[in-house]
Formats: structure tokens, sequence, C-alpha cells
């Protein structure tokens, strides 16, 4: 907890969000915004600073590249809503502009292996109505002549609604007007949850300062504590905090032209940050699970593998200067990588919406919307979420999802 906890203004709700970061916010906000929705709805945030969430850390990109058409849909949905952010937000004149500065990710294969996987996300992405581009070693260089693409079999590149976008002021907005609508943010911490006596339903979550809250519905929106959260019914998922470093810097000779985010075969990617500024990112060989309060950062690991990798592949970032530099936590689901959405099977009033791993700030317009939906009507009403429902995880069958940073 960051300050004093703050007390609800009522002892039930409808729907209690536990963490209100961008999952929680993208959520309460869909829910306000759904006119057969009529409940009161609290959002229980541990820490309102928001500076150690997974949502603070982003580099907050989106793709369109993904192996699997259901993820390239909730990009698309993304994208547009970021594009028309003020329509979709009810033509709100305070809400601005925002626009994707699409200089796309670029994929680069040093193996044929790896080809190959990159030609077969590019069907399925092309069928899904995303406009990737496969590019030789020779087309990559007439493109983009500052990389050395010696030991590149294959790229592939989409510059249609890819690359960076604001997802601070989208955070912004959707926690502002869901606050307006009638949503209760409380600066608080949910520490247990009491079902009933069969175990098949929640009946209320404890405070940490003492209230029990009674509520209809509740969804884990905790990020990389998500574990602890289901934990408090008794249930594992496979989420944990897995660090991340970011670092910001400076090119002695700025790059003439904007630099894709370019994910390396090394596993560092390094794209476009603005005014001759470039972010890079990456994590240790060994990457366990961690503390989600451990922010330390890895000093050895720019010196010994972020930076060799940055200047072999672009040899023009040999005189470079780092800037600033942090550690994150993703929510890592280490069974597949995905998201774990809907109900529990056995606690149906208990929804998840967990295990993002890289990839929650560009899917949290669709995963809100989502699961405003189901905990609406009980059911999806646009995209069809079910096949991120915790059920598989039980049933062990993955989604292979296989264009993962
Ligand atoms: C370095 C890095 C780079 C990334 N880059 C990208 C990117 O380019 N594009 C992209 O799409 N995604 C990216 N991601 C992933 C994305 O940022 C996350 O998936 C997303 O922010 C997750 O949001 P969340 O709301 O689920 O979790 P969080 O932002 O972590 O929020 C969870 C909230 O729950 C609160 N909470 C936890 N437990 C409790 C409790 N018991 N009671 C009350 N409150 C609680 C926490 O305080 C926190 O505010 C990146 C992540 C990192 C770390």
């Amino acid at each position: 907890m960051a300050g004093q906890t703050q007390a609800p203004a009522y002892s039930s709700y409808d729907v209690v969000i536990v963490g209100g970061a961008i999952m929680g916010s993208s959520t309460a906000w869909f829910l306000t915004d759904n006119p057969d929705f009529n409940g009161r709805v609290l959002v229980v945030e541990r820490d309102m600073t928001y500076e150690a969430c997974s949502t603070a850390h982003t580099n907050s990109c989106i793709r369109q590249q993904y192996s699997t058409a259901l993820n390239v849909r909730i990009s698309q949905f993304a994208a547009d809503f970021i594009k028309n952010i003020r329509e979709r937000m009810g033509g709100d004149e305070r809400v601005p502009h925002l626009s994707i500065r699409s200089f796309g990710y670029l994929y680069l294969a040093d193996t044929d292996a790896f080809a190959d996987v990159l030609r077969a996300n590019q069907v399925v992405q092309r069928s899904a109505g995303a406009a990737t581009e496969l590019l030789s070693a020779e087309e990559i260089k007439a493109r983009y002549p500052f990389y050395n693409v010696e030991d590149i079999v294959l790229g592939s590149i989409n510059t249609v609604d890819e690359g960076l976008w604001d997802g601070s002021t989208v955070f912004d907005w959707w926690r502002r007007e869901a606050r307006e609508r009638g949503v209760e943010y409380i600066e608080n911490e949910v520490v247990a949850i009491t079902r009933n006596a069969q175990g098949t339903h929640v009946e209320s979550v404890t405070l940490t300062s003492g209230e029990v809250i009674s509520c209809g519905q509740m969804v884990n929106c905790a990020g990389p504590r998500a574990s602890q959260v289901a934990a408090m019914v008794g249930t594992d998922i496979p989420v944990e905090p897995r660090k991340r470093f970011t670092w910001i810097f400076s090119a002695e000779q700025p790059l003439d032209q904007d630099l894709p985010l370019t994910i390396d075969p090394s596993g560092v990617h390094v794209r476009e940050n603005g005014g001759g500024t470039y972010l890079c990112g990456g994590h240790a060989d060994i990457d366990p699970a961690v503390d989600p309060d451990d922010f330390s950062m890895d000093f050895a690991i720019w010196e010994d593998k972020i930076w060799p990798a940055i200047a072999t592949r672009i040899p023009q970032f040999e005189a470079i200067k780092v800037q600033s530099e942090w550690a994150g936590h993703y929510s890592m689901n280490t069974f597949d990588h995905n998201a774990i959405m809907g109900p529990h099977p056995e606690i149906s009033n208990f929804i998840f919406l967990n295990g993002f791993s890289g990839h929650g700030l560009q899917q949290s317009p669709a995963m809100g919307r989502g699961t405003a939906e189901w905990l609406t009507y009980g059911a999806y009403r646009t995209l069809d979420l079910t096949p991120f429902h915790f059920d598989r995880i039980r049933a062990g069958q993955p989604i292979v999802e296989r264009a993962v940073i």
C-alpha cells in the first residue's frame, strides 16, 4: 500500500474490480458505456500512484503481427479505438485525438526454421486483414540501409496500425470518465475473499482496512499480483512477475528515418523513441519469477547483452549514451503467454483478466469491452473471447501464439 486507505461509500457493489490500472479501468469504463449495465462498481487499487504497476512501465506499442487470428482482431479493435478515441468516448471534446506512429515491428529471422514461422504467421495475419510484408535481407537493406543484415534470412514487417501509441492518455481518460460516470475508486487492498458454504460463489472481499464488501461479481485485474488474488479462492494460475528492462538512449549519429520496433534474433528489441532517442528492451537469460516489489536493475546485462546486440545490428549505434533505464514486470502467463480471462469454472462470479505478458496494453480495449459484456450478459457480444477462458489451462490446451516478445 502506498498511502492511507480509503473506505468505500457502500457495503455492497454489483461489481468489485481488484486493481485499477489499464485492465481494471478499461473494464470499469466499458461497463459505464453499456446502457444495459446499471450496476454499482467499486475499483479497489492498492497504490493510486500506479508507480509500481506494469502499466506504468510499459513500452506502449501495438502490433498486428500475431500468429493467431483472434489476437490480430484484438489489436485491430485497439487500433480503431485509439484512432477514434474521442468518438468512441461519446464525442467528449476534452478527449484528445490520438494516432499510432506506425513505424512497424520488424521481426528478423536468422534461421530457416524461424523464417518459416514468419511465413506461416503472415498467412494468418493477411487472412485476418493485416498488411504484413515479408522482406528478404536485400529488401530490408534497401528500405533500411542502417541495418547489418549479414546473418538475416528473412524479415517480416507491417507499417499499418503498428508502432507507438499513447497508452497513458487512454488510461487517464478511461479512469477519469469512469469516475465521472459514477464508478468509485478507492485506495485500499483486497486481502481476502469469502465464498458461500459450497464454495461456488464469491460473497465478499475483505479490505486491508478491515471492511467486508459484498459483491455480485468480482474481477481479478491485479497484474503481476494476479496469482495472489486467485490464491484467495484457493486457485493456482500460471501467472508470475517476470522482470523486463528498458533503456532509453541517444545516438551520437541519429538515424535519418524512423527505426521500426526491431525484434533481433538475440531477443533484444529496439525502436524509435523520437528526438534522436531510441528505446530498447530485454531480459536476462535466466528469467525467474521475482517479487512484484523488486525493481532493481541488472546493470551487467546492458554491457554484456543489450548494447552488443544493438551495435551489431545497427553499426551506427556504436556511439550511444543511456539517458534513462527502468525495470518493470510482465504478468507472465507461463502456460501459453496469452490472456487468462472469463469466469472461474467452479466460482462463476470470480472473473479473471490476467496473464497479458508483453501485450496487455494493446489488448486492453478489446479485453475491457469483452469483460464488461461478460459481466452484463454472461456472454460476449462482439469478439468471442471464450478461447482465452481459464478452462483451457485445466484442460492442458494452450493457445499457441508464436509471435511473443
Ligand atoms: C517493460 C514492459 C514493456 C511492455 N511493453 C508493452 C507494449 O509495448 N505493448 C503492450 O501492449 N504491452 C506492453 N507491456 C505489457 C503491459 O504493460 C501490461 O500487460 C499491462 O499494463 C497490464 O495491465 P494490468 O492492468 O493487467 O496490470 P497492472 O498495470 O500491473 O495493474 C495491476 C494493478 O492491480 C493492483 N493490485 C494488485 N493486487 C491488488 C490487490 N490485492 N488489491 C488492490 N489492488 C491490487 C496493482 O497495484 C496495480 O495497479 C509491457 C510491460 C512491461 C513491464
